[in-house]
């Protein structure tokens, strides 16, 4: 098969909706800069070189042309002779662009939760007890989204059922919720070996689940707890203290509109810092006004 477009890699997605995810990708990947000041339009390049004669492939390569303009210096390729293939956009197999694809084609989150237990891109899987997915209410309108499983979400196949878990509850519970009222996830679906943090590419290749699993379960308020959660989702660099207690618009190329995201502290660091709680009951009760303000507005 022949790719000709980043709209080939992902048919469910318009031309422009392919752009941006494959964007949103090398910003994932860590690419924050282009090496040309100008777009290269490296296809026509190797064409270039290929229908050229070698003393005249030394030649700089008439970029600016456009594609069908005849190349003075260059015969022109014969009609019959075959188009050489393009290069693909990305590595075939690489397996960010492979959960891309994957979570891109799913319709429900039955699909999704079927199709992340089956990924095998993420090395994470193989020292995991447990697929860890989601828990509590998917059609809640609050979303909170947390790092990745511990030992004990590992054990139980349940995000935020350890000690951390257990303050969350405890957090929910002050601003009046429970889990049949919120939806609870965490970046990464499989527990890092001892605890570790997350590298970046384990993230990487885990976010295009995540984000699916966002827009198909359309919350109107996301929750990030922790540093790892809220620079990822909101593609920030600042730390979490910097990050908390303000709200940022959320969106994927693939989402009508926008929701609203807001940062706090994670729970396992109040358990170890106790007197940061009190920033983080002021961001709950944010929420909670901004649920509230929703109630009104229906
Ligand atoms: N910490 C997290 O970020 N997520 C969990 O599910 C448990 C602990």
């Amino acid at each position: 098969m022949s790719l000709r477009s980043a709209s080939d890699i992902v048919p469910a997605m318009s031309g422009d909706q392919a752009i941006r995810a494959l964007l949103d990708w090398y910003v994932l990947a860590g690419v924050d800069r282009a090496m040309d000041d100008v777009p290269r339009d490296r296809y026509r390049e190797a064409a270039t070189a290929k229908a050229a004669p070698a003393a005249v492939a030394r030649e700089p390569a008439p970029v600016a042309a456009p594609p069908s303009a005849p190349a003075p210096a260059v015969a022109a390729p014969q009609e019959t002779a075959p188009a050489p293939p393009p290069a693909p956009l990305l590595p075939p197999g690489d397996a960010t662009w492979s959960a891309h694809e994957i979570a891109a084609a799913c319709t429900s989150l039955d699909q999704l939760v079927a199709a992340v237990r089956a990924f095998d891109g993420c090395a994470l899987k193989r020292t995991a007890t447990n697929t860890v997915i989601g828990d509590g209410n998917p059609a809640a309108r609050l979303m909170i989204v947390g790092e990745a499983p511990g030992a004990e979400e590992d054990r139980q196949g349940l995000p935020f059922v350890g000690p951390a878990g257990r303050l969350l509850d405890r957090m929910l519970a002050s601003i009046g919720l429970d889990r049949s009222a919120v939806y609870i996830t965490n970046m990464l679906p499989w527990r890092p070996p001892g605890n570790r943090s997350p590298t970046a590419e384990e993230l990487a290749i885990c976010q295009p689940f995540l984000e699916r699993q966002i827009e198909l379960t359309a919350p109107r308020i996301l929750v990030l707890v922790g540093g790892i959660a809220a620079k990822a989702l909101l593609n920030r660099r600042e730390g979490i203290t910097r990050l908390r207690g303000q709200w940022f618009p959320f969106s994927t190329p693939r989402l009508e509109g926008t929701i609203e995201a807001t940062a706090t502290f994670h729970p396992a660091y109040l358990l170890r810092t106790p007197s940061a709680k009190r920033e983080v009951w002021r961001d709950l009760l944010a929420v909670e006004d901004r649920m509230k303000d929703g109630e009104a507005e229906r």
